[in-house]
C-alpha cells in the first residue's frame, strides 16, 4: 500500500531520493512467512520505514543529498539501519535532505527540493524534509532522521508530524555521514508520539562502533507514553523563545497547549535562558568548523565522484576540480567559514569564543532544570515558508529560523516536537517543543503522550 501511495503522490512531493520497491516487497514477504510459521516477532515487524539519506545502507545509494556521493553504495549498514532491519521493519527507500544536512528547507539538496504536503509551494523543513514529508503524506508510517541543529524537530513542526532528537550518545552515529560530530544525533519521525517511542526503543542503546555512545540501560519510551501523566509536573517556558520574532499563530497554539497541560495538573513557570541570544552565532561557528573537518574526506580518492581537469592534472588539481563540481554553494560556504574559524590566529577569537558560549548555554539549561522538569517552547518561529523565499543573497535569514532548536544540540539534551494544531493566519501546522535534561528522554514521551 505504501509503495502504491509513493507511486501516486511522490511525483509532486519528492520526499524520496531512492525507492527500494523490490527489496521492500521481498523483506515484507519474508516477515509474512516468519509470522505464518509462528515465529515470535517484534511489535514493529513488517512496518515500513523511510530512511534519511544521511544514513548509509549496504543495498541502496547513500548520497547525503550531495552530487559528490552520487551513485555510491556503501559497503555496510549504519547501526540504526541494522537495528531496524533486525526488528523486522521494512525499509522503503532513502529520503531527500539538504546537502550534508546543511539547511532548514531541503532546498540545498543537490537533487531538487521536497515539497510540503500541506502546500506544495512551501518548504517541508530541513534538513530532514524528505523524512517528514514522507510521513506527513502517508508515504511511510515511520522514518529516521538526523538532528544537528533541529533537522528532525523543525521539519516535524512544519509538516504536522512528531520528531524526536534523543540525548546525545543515546543512539549510535556509526554509519551516519557526519555533519558536526559533537552535535549530530539520530532519531525517529512519525505521526504519533507512541509511534516515535516504539521506534526510539528499537534504535537506542550502546554501540561499540561509536566512541560517544552511552552505556546506559534505557527505560522503555513506549511504556512512558502509556503511563503519560503531567499531574504535578513543572514545565518551564523559556522567556527568550516566547514573544518577539514568533508568528502570532505559532504563539497562540503554543499557549493553548500550555493551558491544556495546566488543566491536567502541570505547573507552568517562566524561566530565563540569557545565553540563547548568542546560540545561533556560536552554532554557526562550531558547526562549520566541525563540518569542514568531516568533509575533508571527500577527496576524490576514497569515495564517489572524481573529476579530472581536461588534459589530466596533479592529485591536488583533481581534488580541487572534484570538490568544485561535487559540492553545492551552501556546503562550500560552510567549509570556507569553518576553515577560517579554525585557522591559526583566528581560532581563539572565533572557535574558542563559540565554545565558551556553548558552555553558557549548557549552564542556562542546568539552572533551568534545577527548577523545572521539562522546558517548553514553539519549535520554530514561523510556519512553513514559501520555497525560494529564504534562498536570496543572505544565508542568515535561513539560519535565524533555528533559534529554538539549536540550544538542545549545543547542550546534548533531548528534544521533541509534536503537533499543536494549525496557525489561524495560514492554516499551516505548528509544533510545540519539549526539552528535558540529558538521559531524561522518557520524560518527553510522558509529556508528549499526555498532550496527544
Ligand atoms: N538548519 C540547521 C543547519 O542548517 C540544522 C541542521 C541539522 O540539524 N542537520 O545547520
Amino acid at each position: 500500500a505504501h509503495l502504491e501511495r509513493i507511486a501516486a503522490v511522490d511525483g509532486a512531493v519528492h520526499a524520496y531520493l531512492h525507492v527500494a520497491a523490490d527489496g521492500a516487497r521481498q523483506t515484507a514477504a519474508e516477515i509474512d512467512r516468519k509470522r505464518a510459521a509462528g515465529e515470535q516477532l517484534h511489535a514493529l515487524a513488517g512496518v515500513p520505514i523511510a530512511i534519511k539519506d544521511v544514513l548509509v545502507t549496504n543495498d541502496m545509494p547513500s548520497t547525503s543529498g550531495s552530487r559528490i556521493l552520487e551513485g555510491w553504495i556503501p559497503p555496510y549498514d549504519a547501526t540504526v539501519v541494522r537495528r531496524v532491519r533486525e526488528a523486522g521493519l521494512v525499509p522503503l527507500g532513502k529520503t531527500n535532505m539538504d546537502e550534508f544536512a546543511m539547511g532548514s528547507s531541503t532546498e540545498h539538496s543537490a537533487y531538487g527540493p521536497t515539497h510540503n504536503p500541506w502546500d506544495l509551494d512551501r518548504i517541508p523543513g530541513g534538513s530532514g524534509g524528505g523524512s517528514a514529508a514522507a510521513v506527513a503524506s502517508y508515504q511511510a508510517p515511520l522514518a529516521l532522521g538526523s538532528d544537528t541543529g533541529g533537522s528532525i524537530r523543525q521539519p516535524a513542526h512544519v509538516t504536522g508530524t512528531v520528531g524526536v532528537k534523543p540525548t546525545y550518545g543515546a543512539v549510535s552515529r556509526y554509519g551516519a555521514i557526519a555533519l558536526a560530530s559533537s552535535l549530530d544525533q539520530i532519531g525517529p519521525v512519525s505521526r504519533t508520539v507512541l509511534d516515535s517511542a516504539l521506534l526510539h526503543d528499537v534504535i537506542a542503546g550502546h554501540d561499540p562502533h561509536d566512541s560517544t555512545s552511552l552505556r546506559d540501560e534505557w527505560p522503555s519510551m513506549a511504556e512512558a507514553v502509556r503511563r503519560a501523566d503531567v499531574a504535578g509536573l513543572k514545565i518551564g517556558v523559556i522567556k527568550q523563545l516566547d514573544g518577539e520574532g514568533f508568528q502570532p499563530g505559532v504563539l497562540a497554539r503554543f499557549h493553548e497547549a500550555l493551558a491544556l497541560l495546566e488543566k491536567n495538573g502541570a505547573e507552568i513557570v517562566e524561566v530565563s535562558a540569557p545565553s540563547f541570544e548568542y546560540a545561533i552565532a556560536a552554532y554557526y561557528l562550531i558547526l562549520p568548523a566541525e563540518a569542514s573537518s568531516n568533509l575533508a574526506k571527500f577527496d576524490s580518492v576514497r569515495f564517489g565522484l572524481r573529476v579530472t581537469p581536461p588534459g589530466g592534472g596533479t592529485v591536488e588539481q583533481v581534488m580541487a576540480a572534484t570538490r568544485e563540481a561535487g559540492f553545492g554553494p551552501e556546503v562550500k560556504r560552510r567549509i570556507i567559514l569553518g576553515t577560517y574559524a579554525l585557522s591559526a590566529g583566528y581560532y581563539d577569537a572565533y572557535y574558542g569564543s563559540a565554545q565558551k558560549v556553548r558552555t553558557l548555554v549548557q549552564r542556562d539549561f542546568e539552572s533551568a532544570f534545577g527548577r523545572v522538569d521539562v522546558l517548553a517552547s514553539p519549535t520554530a518561529p514561523t510556519t512553513a515558508f514559501k520555497l525560494g523565499e529564504k534562498l536570496g543573497g543572505d544565508p542568515m535569514s535561513m539560519y535565524l529560523n533555528d533559534i529554538a532548536t539549536i540550544p538542545a544540540n549545543l547542550a546534548g539534551i533531548p528534544g521533541m516536537s509534536l503537533p499543536a494544531g494549525l496557525a489561524d493566519e495560514d492554516g499551516l501546522p505548528v509544533g510545540i517543543q519539549f526539552l528535558a535534561p540529558a538521559r531524561a528522554d522518557a520524560r518527553l514521551y510522558g509529556v508528549g503522550g499526555a498532550l496527544e
